[in-house]
């Protein structure tokens, strides 16, 4: 369909999705009524809906199309491998893209990340990285080590094994009875700190919190999961510097594995490809999804080090291989997409583009700062996050059924800027090709929103 004047190609298209899509994340009784955007193109950094009317992709389709769309590389990768072949197993068998970006992104990655395990989203990368850790202690003398430290806070994923690692009680609660215990040590949140302190003053207090966690829990621990760069569903809450490297080593030394899920900050988020590389973190366990393939095909990544991989090495009969595996793992289109993806970013001088653009957004970003109803502005790249509050003074949260980042979110969409927010938090995280210009019109779209929705805030 293209994109037209709302008329008889965009009504029935409501009318079925009403009647037919259970959509993720969505209370559907509210759905209808908040003018869903019905995407039926795309160009650039714009989404085009169903009437024609274009909106600057603010959340670059949730975290994912970090390229923009339509890019003219990635749709000729495409049609370039749809021309040779769309999918071979790599059940014991290989096709060429996805051994391809496997070098690529082996020879790319920080430390001693030689291998590339791949799978299809977010979720299925962190499900690999826990039972690889957990087969890798078995597998090398420390069966006991059984469980995993998370953050609390955390988000890894929807599948079963992605909820037990997370910590946000809305998402993650509902499952306690068919999740698997982990151990849970409070995040580092400057806004919210769990010990009170203030991140111009405290002496990482939090890294002190973890190194408790890893005295109490050490010995038992497969891994260590973490959210590299920000937290991201948990509210865009970046890591105070330094935490990830610290935390990195006592745990690695406390004889844990760690695996940074690097779904939502890796591939250039925060201006280099790994986000892990800017604190010199080596894990052990790396997840990629999203931007991989600039959003345009479900394919992701568990990158492991040549001595975790080492461990699965044997005779068959002795049952060390590693037994897990999606139909269509190594998937060639998606391969081939990630392929021009590293292209661009690398070769097309996107990743040095990353700074000065995420300097762009800082600096329109303060202008947010000390509205009424904004309790807190937080960015690490290009990913900010906008968090609305009743009370500047006391952070008191607005009450949840306000659904006040979504009614800035529909105020913003008026003015030509889609966004979804994360509860109260509005997520800022654009395109990293994004203009100057279009900054300034992603900001001033938020900063409408907040003058309209918070207007009555103190
Ligand atoms: N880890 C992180 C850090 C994420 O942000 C997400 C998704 N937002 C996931 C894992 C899960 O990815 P997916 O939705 O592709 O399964």
């Amino acid at each position: 369909m293209t994109p037209g004047p709302r008329g008889e190609e965009s009504a029935p298209l409501e009318a079925w999705d009403r009647a037919h899509v259970w959509h993720p994340f969505t209370p559907h009784s509210v759905y209808a009524d908040e003018d869903p955007l019905m995407v039926v193109a795309a160009e650039g950094c714009e989404l085009i809906d169903a009437d024609g009317k274009r909106y600057l992709d603010g959340v670059s389709s949730i975290w994912c199309a970090n390229l923009g769309h339509r890019r003219p590389e990635l749709d000729a990768a495409l049609a370039e491998q749809a021309g040779r072949v769309a999918h071979a197993t790599f059940l014991g068998s290989a096709s060429e893209p996805g051994v391809v970006l496997a070098k690529r992104l082996a020879e790319a990655a920080p430390g001693d990340l030689t291998r590339v395990f791949y799978s299809d989203d977010g979720s299925t990368a962190v499900e690999a990285a826990l039972k690889i850790a957990v087969q890798f202690q078995q597998q090398t003398g420390a069966p006991e080590r059984d469980t995993f430290l998370t953050l609390g806070n955390a988000y890894h994923g929807d599948t079963v094994g992605a909820v037990s690692l997370g910590g946000i009680p809305l998402f993650h609660e509902r499952y306690r009875a068919v999740v698997f215990e982990t151990a849970e040590v409070a995040p580092p949140a400057c806004y919210r700190c769990p010990w009170e302190k203030d991140p111009a003053t405290c002496s990482m207090e939090c890294v002190d919190g973890f190194r408790a966690a890893l005295a109490a829990h050490g010995p038992r621990l497969a891994a260590v999961v973490l959210e590299s760069g920000f937290q991201g569903a948990g509210g865009i809450v970046p890591l105070p510097e330094g935490y990830l490297a610290a935390v990195t080593l006592a745990a690695q030394e406390a004889g844990a594995l760690v695996i940074l899920d690097e779904v939502a900050s890796g591939m250039g988020r925060t201006g280099q490809l790994f986000a892990c590389e800017a604190e010199g973190v080596e894990p052990d366990l790396l997840c990629l999804a999203k931007g991989l393939t600039g959003g345009m095909l479900p394919l992701a990544a568990t990158l492991a080090t040549e001595r975790v991989f080492e461990a699965f090495l044997g005779p068959p009969e002795e049952g060390r291989t590693f037994f897990h595996g999606h139909t269509f793992t190594g998937n060639a289109l998606g391969s081939a997409v990630a392929l021009a993806v590293l292209d661009v970013l690398e070769d097309g001088g996107v990743l040095e583009g990353v700074a000065e653009r995420a300097g762009w957004l800082a600096g329109r970003l303060e202008e947010l700062i000390g509205l009424p109803g904004v309790g807190d502005v937080r960015r690490h790249g290009l990913m900010a996050g906008v968090e609305l509050v009743a009370d500047r003074d006391t952070r008191e949260p607005y009450p949840p059924e306000e659904r006040r980042g979504m009614a800035v979110c529909s105020v913003a969409r008026e003015h030509g800027v889609f966004l979804r927010p994360l509860g109260d938090v509005i997520v800022l995280c654009p395109p990293l090709t994004i203009s100057e210009e279009d900054i300034g019109r992603l900001v001033d779209a938020v900063a409408a929103g907040v003058r309209e929705v918070c207007a009555d805030g103190v």
